[in-house]
Parts: structure tokens; C-alpha cells; sequence
């Protein structure tokens, strides 16, 4: 579903990923780990559209999008969370995932002066749509509350919220455990174990090793930049290169 290949960023001459390959299959849940600096936030940030690479390719489906810009490749069924979760503070958890969809009535002019009708039954549609996400995420007690108010852990499961109404094919998940605490680490993993079982596909940064080997079938580790193994994640723990990356690192 998704392939980089010979994926290369550089800043200010550093090379933060240098010929980065690898390849993540259809309904998978990878991970991609490796220590700080390794090159795996430039890599998401290539992957959905925030940084051009400087070479390389990437494919979605078989198609090309490393020229496409960042909405386009949402349009495009790849969606992605941030580590650091920023939602719309003074706006209320089910505004913010309503601004989320990806067929919103306001934004199409004609059709708001010409079918008044249909684009209340579409904005009804997507409030129907964006409540079931919310419950699903076990947010329904929160949903008329400003975002500023949620804890790390409910702004997590809100960026997932807004992930799952732009509709998606292909999640990026930027480290989903960091911040939370157990009860609702717990609650995200069972989530995405869910997500994934109705057919997306996953690629997650993650610290978390238990997250890691609970989730995600296949790991990609990086390190200085470049792609040191791939495999099973029991597997890459006990590989020596990985444990020596880590422990320089
Ligand atoms: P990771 O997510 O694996 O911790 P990053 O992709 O964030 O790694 O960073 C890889 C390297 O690239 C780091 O050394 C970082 O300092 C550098 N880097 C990342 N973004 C920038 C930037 N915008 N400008 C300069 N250097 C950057």
C-alpha cells in the first residue's frame, strides 16, 4: 500500500534521511522505531506532505505523491496524528472533528446557494457520522466540552477521531502512546486493533516497545538517517545492530 523508496532529506546539508526504502503492506499495522535523531519524524512529515524530499519516491496504492501537496494526500486516503496533538483549543470536541471531514458543505459555494436541502442533509450526515467516531473513542462525555479541557490521552484519541473522519486508508500515528496513562493506553491500543481489523492500515512512530509488539506485525528501524533492518519486533529487539543503535544513541 504504501512504498518509499530511496527517500533522501537534508537540512542545511545534514542528511536526516538519507536513501530511505522500505514498504508497508496492505491492512498491516509497522512499526517504525529507532532511537532520537534517527530520521523517523522527517520520514512521516515526507510521507504525508509537510517536507518535499530532496529525492526519491513515494507510493501510495502504486502512485506516485511526493509532488502532491499535504491535502491532496489526505484526499488521497493518508492521514496522519501528530506527537504532540494541537486540536482547535477553543472549539468543542465534536466541531473540531467535524472539521475533519473531507466533503464539507460550507466550502462548496454553488451547491450552498443552489441545494440548500442537500448540503443540511450532508451536514446532518457528517454531525451522525463524527458522534459515532466520538463514541467509538469513548469521548461522547466530552463532546460539547472545549478541546483545551482534554487530558493528553483524550487529545490523543481526539487526533484519532479526526483521523477516522477524513476517512481513511492509511493511518500515520506519531508516537500514540506518549503522554497517556495506562487506562487509556490501553483504550487506543484496542482502538487501533479495531481500526485495523476493518481494513487501514497503520504506520506508527512509537517508543513504547509494549505497544510496539502488541500492535504491530512488522518494525522498520532507523538510525543516522538510514533503514538498519526490518522484521518481526521480538525478532529486531535481539538483532545486534539495533541494540547497539539504541544504546549509542
Ligand atoms: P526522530 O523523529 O527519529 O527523532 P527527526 O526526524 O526528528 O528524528 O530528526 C532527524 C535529524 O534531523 C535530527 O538530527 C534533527 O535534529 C534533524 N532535523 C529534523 N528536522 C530538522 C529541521 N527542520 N531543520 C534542521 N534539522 C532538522
Amino acid at each position: 500500500m504504501l512504498e518509499v523508496q530511496s527517500v533522501s532529506k537534508s537540512f542545511d546539508g545534514f542528511r536526516a534521511v538519507d536513501g530511505v526504502s522500505f514498504a508497508v503492506a496492505r491492512g498491516a499495522i509497522t512499526g517504525l522505531i529507532g532511537p532520537n535523531g534517527a530520521g523517523k519524524t522527517t520520514t512521516f512529515n515526507l510521507i504525508a506532505g509537510t517536507l518535499a524530499p530532496d529525492a526519491g519516491s513515494i507510493r501510495v496504492d502504486g502512485r506516485a505523491i511526493e509532488h502532491e501537496p499535504a491535502h491532496r494526500r489526505i484526499a488521497a486516503g493518508l492521514a496522519r496524528t501528530f506527537q504532540i496533538p494541537k486540536p482547535f483549543a477553543a472549539m468543542t470536541v465534536l466541531e473540531n472533528v467535524l472539521a475533519a471531514a473531507q466533503d464539507q458543505p460550507g466550502e462548496r459555494l454553488l451547491p450552498a446557494l443552489f441545494a440548500r436541502g442537500a448540503v443540511r442533509a450532508q451536514e446532518r450526515r457528517n454531525i451522525e457520522r463524527a458522534r459515532d467516531i466520538i463514541a467509538f473513542l469513548e469521548l461522547s462525555r466530552v463532546e460539547r466540552e472545549p478541546a483545551r479541557v482534554l487530558s493528553g490521552g483524550q487529545r490523543k484519541l481526539l487526533e484519532l477521531a479526526r483521523v477516522l473522519m477524513a476517512g481513511p486508508k492509511l493511518i500515520l500515528l506519531d508516537e500514540p502512546a506518549a503522554g497517556v496513562n495506562p487506562a487509556l493506553l490501553e483504550t487506543i491500543m484496542a482502538r487501533i486493533e479495531e481500526i485495523n481489523a476493518r481494513g487501514i492500515t497503520f504506520l506508527i512512530i512509537e517508543h513504547n516497545m509494549d505497544l510496539v509488539a502488541r500492535l504491530c506485525g512488522e518494525v522498520v528501524v532507523m538510525a543516522e538517517g538510514r533503514v538498519l533492518g526490518r522484521g518481526r519486533p521480538a525478532e529486531m529487539a535481539r538483532d545486534p545492530r539495533v541494540v547497539e543503535a539504541y544504546l549509542g544513541g
